[in-house]
């Protein structure tokens, strides 16, 4: 038994699974809420940050975390990824410029950037929130300006992209860097709805690029752990969007479909342990259930179906769960996930409406 402590920053889902996973290998997973950083010296909660202090390391499954906290933490424990990767992944900016700075193609944004354009704002946004599409120079000031003003938001052009990719790495203490297959990601309404793993159509040269992209923003970042790229193609390229210094929720395939998880490694990283393989096992998708729960019995008829209910309170876009098929072949996959997705789109009062 290893008998490692990994304090995690975060109590939601990615934390659940990340403490599943170390549980085979004897690492245990604490989960203590992201409040706790930002009340350093007050007092009340001495105890909660005495609990992180006395990990072995300690970990985010979240990016909206105090940074300052993270850092003054970082004196007496090991963070992994560092407070940096974090407070890069927090600002829009700062990931572009890390992209740049990386050699990593990007949308023209700031000055560069032409109508259409999308603004967003540096902070905060996700899941689509906090960004405005805009066509005209009136629109984009206007966007501007409701997104706190210039120094607060990006400006980047629209991309015609082909499709959404996302890449997952995991960096190791050593700077080996390992990478799943490059899948593709399929949104409604702003949030993520469907990944398939490997990516449908996936050349070798689509992947190496994937491969050289994350393996150097780990390495400009001195990155431990899981890292996740979300990425346009575009006419057979990649430019990079966001970057999340965390498990990624298009990661939740490897659960079932690769030979060690996004969960698993990212420990083995933190804590120092050899990496396990990224190969995938099996074809795979994964949709999320957002907003109502399906049926579950209904999902478990269909073969080769995971599922996974978080225990959350329904409410309109959030996410309750997810579903992982897995199948031999794309045929196979493609039935089987045509099947999850009319369990999933016939649940009484499903999400879009
Ligand atoms: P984000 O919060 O940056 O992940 O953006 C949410 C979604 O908006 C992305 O998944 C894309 O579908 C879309 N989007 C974001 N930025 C761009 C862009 N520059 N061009 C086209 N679509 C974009």
């Amino acid at each position: 038994v290893t008998d490692v402590h990994v304090g995690v920053v975060g109590t939601g889902q990615l934390g659940w699974m990340l403490r599943r996973a170390g549980e085979p290998l004897g690492i245990r997973c604490t989960l203590v809420d992201p409040g706790v950083l930002s009340v350093a010296e007050a007092g009340t909660t001495v105890a909660d940050r005495h609990e992180l202090a006395v990990c072995d390391v300690v970990t985010v499954e979240l990016e909206a975390v105090d940074v300052a906290g993270l850092d003054s933490l970082a004196s007496c424990v090991p963070v992994r990824p560092g407070p940096l990767a974090v407070a890069v992944a927090q600002d829009r900016m700062g990931e572009k410029q890390h992209f740049e700075s990386a050699g990593i193609p990007t949308a023209a944004w700031g000055a560069s950037a032409r109508l259409p354009a999308i603004v967003k704002t540096r902070r905060g946004g996700y899941d689509g929130r906090g960004q405005w599409r805009v066509t005209t120079e009136a629109e984009r000031d206007a966007s501007i300006v409701e997104g706190g003003g210039p120094d607060a938001v990006v400006v980047e052009s629209v991309v015609p992209f082909d499709r959404e990719l996302s890449v997952i790495a995991v960096r190791g203490l050593g700077g080996d860097v390992r990478t799943w297959p490059l899948v593709q990601n399929d949104h409604r309404d702003g949030i993520l709805r469907v990944t398939r793993a490997p990516a449908p159509g996936l050349t070798p040269a689509l992947q190496a690029e994937a491969d050289r992209l994350v393996a150097a923003l780990a390495d400009d970042l001195d990155y431990v752990g899981v890292l996740a790229v979300e990425l346009f193609e575009v006419g057979g390229h990649l430019l990079a969007n966001e970057m999340a210094c965390r498990v990624h929720n298009s990661g939740h395939w490897t659960i079932e479909a690769a030979e060690s998880s996004q969960f698993e490694n990212h420990l083995r990283a933190i804590c120092g342990l050899p990496l396990g393989s990224t190969a995938p096992t099996a074809l795979a998708a994964m949709v999320n259930l957002i907003g109502t729960e399906p049926p579950v019995a209904s999902l478990l008829g269909i073969p080769g179906c995971h599922v996974h209910r978080y225990g959350k309170a329904p409410r309109p876009g959030r996410k309750l769960g997810h579903v992982t098929v897995t199948a031999p072949d794309e045929d196979v996959l493609a039935e089987r996930l045509a099947a999850v997705l009319a369990v999933v789109d016939g649940g009484v009062g499903s999400e879009t409406s």
